[in-house]
């Protein structure tokens, strides 16, 4: 029987994008491989539940999941990974503060299934029909109202943020859990600083910003140089957390907040939006509207990452709503 410790990972309603960011440890995956067990990774390895199911509680040192939370199996997963953990760390946007996924949180169940099954361009459904959850002896995940954060569903000891976690802060994780030299549960594994105090452009960041119009990146020059906020582009950085190395700012794009909020921040998308529009310089609300033009899409802008966790966190549909 093996004697290293037992870890595994998980993803839930993810894009998988968290899974090769576990790949791209590139060498470094051989060190974490010879240093532990790894008892659960649907994406690489062929275990299944029921090999959890027979572990001990407890048994598993640590678990890693990505992904937010939307069906009812993810719900159970979530539970027995928690059961049989003794750290459980959220890893990526998703299980962090809910991530894209939870930019669907803007439209009920009911609303989503008719877009899917029935209204989208692309749909061929003569019959109408839709998922069932039951069909004969089959049972099928319930697909949720709500999509929730790990946090919302089981209690979590560490968040990796990120989407995705970068090599650097994930080994420096897996080191850590090894050693046992871990911070007090509940930590976020990345500086508690934000983005902007870490760019390398922050040089250019007048104190004081008078944007006239915000400015969308696909349709306009970018001085690699200069601050993006100051040239006008809706940069995240001053509400954003940083170590994730500032890799859009050095890719010349506006940081969009996937490493989530500070640890003084209880809304980030509240604290972006204060952030970007204390910056415009108008006398009118004529001309405020003219500067706002440039961020056609405010929740996807503001909390791309982060609605689960949000204040505003849902749309409630009362007529089909049945729970969370
Ligand atoms: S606003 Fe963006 S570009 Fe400007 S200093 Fe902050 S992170 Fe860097
Ligand atoms: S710059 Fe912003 S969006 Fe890009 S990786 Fe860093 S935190 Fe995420």
């Amino acid at each position: 029987m093996s004697e290293k410790p037992k870890i595994a990972f998980y993803w839930c309603a993810s894009c998988g994008g968290c899974e090769e960011s576990i790949v791209d440890l590139a060498e470094d995956i051989l060190e974490v491989a010879k240093l532990v067990e790894i008892v659960l990774w649907p994406v690489a390895m062929d275990f299944k539940r029921k090999d959890i199911e027979a572990l001990a509680d407890g048994e598993i040192v640590a678990t890693m999941i990505n992904g937010a939370i939307r069906t009812s199996e993810q719900e159970e997963m979530a539970h027995l990974l928690r059961r049989k953990s003794r750290v459980l760390i959220a890893y990526g946007s998703c299980a962090h503060t809910g991530g894209i996924p939870s930019l669907a949180n803007q439209f009920s169940r009911s609303e989503l299934m008719k877009y899917v099954y029935h209204d989208a361009p692309s749909v061929d459904n003569p019959e109408s029909i839709e998922p069932v959850s039951a069909y004969q002896s089959a049972t099928l995940p319930v697909f949720r109202d709500v999509v929730r954060s790990l946090d919302q569903v089981v209690s979590v000891d560490y968040t990796l943020p990120g989407c995705a976690p970068n090599p650097a802060l994930v080994l420096a994780a897996v080191r850590a859990l090894l050693s046992g030299d871990l911070p007090p549960k509940g930590s976020v594994l990345a500086p508690d600083v934000s983005l902007c105090d870490a760019c390398p452009r922050i040089g250019s960041k007048p104190t004081e910003l008078s944007i006239e119009a915000f400015k969308r990146a696909h349709l306009h020059p970018i001085d690699p140089d200069q601050c993006l906020l100051a040239q006008g582009f809706a940069c995240l950085g001053p509400a954003t957390r940083s170590g994730c190395g500032e890799r859009c700012i050095r890719a010349n794009m506006p940081c969009t907040g996937c490493f989530g909020p500070l640890s003084s921040v209880r809304d980030q998308g509240a604290k972006a939006l204060s952030a970007l529009t204390s910056a415009i310089g108008a006398d009118s609300e004529d001309e405020i509207d003219r500067a706002l033009d440039g961020i056609p899409d405010p929740v996807g802008t503001f909390y791309r990452y982060g609605l689960a966790k949000s204040m505003l966190r849902r749309k409630v549909d009362l007529a089909t709503t049945t729970k969370n």
